[in-house]
């Protein structure tokens, strides 16, 4: 019988449910490595009630202290980053180099967190009246959870934590169930950095262990990250039982390429931003909009080749640049959005469909696939596939590409190609998500900066990381005081105004 993975509560793994149990596979071959089994809302209370136990000292711990043990958690992280990324790679099918790319990410903003005495400074103004000083601070909430997609197992994490375990919260880690070994090892070496017990809690599962923590009154905000259908869910929930919550979601993102871009580097951009991790990242590019019909014409011309090279093949071998889908079940839903961009009459120029890997025959692989001539009204424009399939959606002009990019439901990210300042610039000021790239095709902030879309995804007032993860996981409190060394005047029936 596989093994099953345990929760994470008080400093040691527990065992969870002994409900239900799914398989945690190895995309690239089909085997299964590991069970899973749903957290019930009991063993959510576990957890609650080991980080409640734990949250007063922690939110009493100096910030300086608090950032030396995450300083001591980023070596562990530098030294153990091939671990971590193999376990990254077995569970979720990404090559190992992008593994340890989004690790990397993830660390940057362990990072930032190690600033935490100087991120949670706070402000003051002397003599706001006579004899009357006042200053604000940020104190943490107190419980936090994150429930985190399959996608970036450890980077999304690793968006959330760090600045909510520096700013004094303890944390509740959900990860997605499809890889969620990963989330363990970041426990485990936390605790090895010295963070106290019950500051750091995982619980697995899906949807039944996710509505636990949604009705949990013990936790105070929610951080999430995945579908939009979910992160609304979870957002509307978490609303109404009186958390704060940032939801993200999906995303559409679109790469606009202008007739004076230099179209060689426009075409490496699109390859790696729609066809790395297989299509699945939310910053992927899955559309590529060309202004014009020359300019569309010469960037099919270019690209098609290219999609065709494609080394694909499992992540662990180095010559690989894409490794398989997740599940089964994900590959037969990328390739029925193929089927359906077909029908709709979009033109297929690479399909995908039928790639065969010798050896692999049970891994859950599909090959790179471009569509031309795709057109607003269709699915494949409409929704998130997720996969390795780029369309080209043609726009007569750029106010027309602007125009639909703003139209679209989703606005995580979008992109230009030009070597107009000009347009440059008015696309930056124009468009509607919340991340834009110039002649960059992910534009991903770094850990400084916050990450985060419009529109439908992003659920909730903060982005995540950076200043904004930094009040998302603070309350805001402002001191002030009188030490009057004169005589009582008396009591005032008035609102106090300036004197
Ligand atoms: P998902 O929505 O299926 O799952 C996300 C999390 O929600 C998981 O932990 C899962 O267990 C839980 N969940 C799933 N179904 C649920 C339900 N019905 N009720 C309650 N909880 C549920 O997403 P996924 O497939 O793991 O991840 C891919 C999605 O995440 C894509 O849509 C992608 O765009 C999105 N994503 C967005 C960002 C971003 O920053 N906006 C980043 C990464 C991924």
């Amino acid at each position: 019988m596989p093994r099953l993975i345990q929760n994470y509560i008080s400093g040691r793994e527990t065992a969870g449910s002994d409900g239900q149990r799914t398989p945690v596979f190895n995309p690239a071959t089909g085997d299964v490595l590991a069970e899973v089994a749903p957290t019930s809302a009991a063993g959510v209370r576990a957890a609650v009630d080991a980080a409640r136990g734990a949250a007063p000292q922690w939110a009493k711990t100096p910030p300086l202290s608090r950032a030396r043990i995450l300083n001591r958690f980023l070596r562990l992280l530098e030294e153990r980053i091939d671990d971590l990324a193999q376990v990254i790679t077995a569970e979720h099918g990404k090559v190992l180099s992008d593994a340890k790319g989004e690790i990397q990410r993830g660390m940057e903003v362990v990072e930032f967190a190690t600033a935490a005495p100087q991120l949670l400074k706070g402000e003051v103004t002397e003599n706001i009246g006579r004899q009357i000083d006042s200053h604000s601070l940020r104190q943490p909430l107190g419980v936090v959870a994150g429930i985190t997609p399959f996608n970036f197992p450890a980077m999304v994490p690793m968006w959330m934590f760090p600045v909510a375990l520096a700013c004094g919260n303890c944390f509740i880690l959900k990860p997605s169930e499809r890889d969620p070994s990963a989330a363990l090892l970041l426990a485990s070496w936390l605790t090895e950095a010295g963070l106290p017990d019950g500051v750091f809690n995982v619980v697995h599962g899906g949807k039944e262990t996710v509505d636990a923590i949604l009705h949990e009154p013990g936790i105070d905000a929610i951080s999430f990250v995945g579908s939009t259908p979910v992160a609304r869910y979870v957002y509307e929930t978490a609303a109404r039982n009186g958390k704060r919550c940032q939801a993200l979601g999906g995303a559409k993102n679109h790469m606009l390429v202008m007739p004076d871009a230099d179209l060689d580097r426009a075409v490496d951009a699109l390859i790696g931003a729609a066809y790395g991790s297989a299509g699945e990242r939310c910053m992927a590019v899955s559309v590529a909009m060309p202004v014009g019909q020359e300019t569309a014409d010469r960037l099919v011309e270019k690209l098609e080749p290219r999609v065709r090279a494609l080394k694909i093949g499992p992540g662990t071998d180095p010559e690989s640049e894409m490794g398989p889908l997740v599940t089964r079940q994900h590959l037969e839903k990328v390739r029925s959005y193929i089927d359906a961009g077909e029908a709709e009459g979009a033109r297929l120029l690479v399909d995908g469909r039928g790639l065969k890997l010798q050896g692999y025959e049970k891994g859950y692989f599909i090959g790179g696939t471009l569509f031309d001539h795709v057109t607003p009204e269709m699915t494949i424009y409409r929704e998130e596939i997720f996969g390795p399939v780029l369309a080209v959606a043609r726009a007569d002009t750029y106010a027309r590409a602007v125009g639909l990019i703003n139209g679209h439901e989703f606005g995580n990210g979008a992109s230009i190609f030009t070597s107009s300042g000009e347009i440059a610039r008015a696309f930056a000021h124009d468009i509607q998500t919340g991340m834009v790239g110039i002649n960059v095709p992910i534009p991903v902030p770094m850990a400084f900066h916050s990450f985060g879309g419009w529109k439908s995804s992003l659920f909730g007032d903060h982005h995540m990381h950076g200043p904004e993860g930094v009040r998302f996981y603070t309350k805001l409190k402002t001191v002030t005081s009188r030490w009057p060394s004169d005589v009582a005047a008396g009591a005032e029936f008035i609102m106090p105004t300036m004197k």
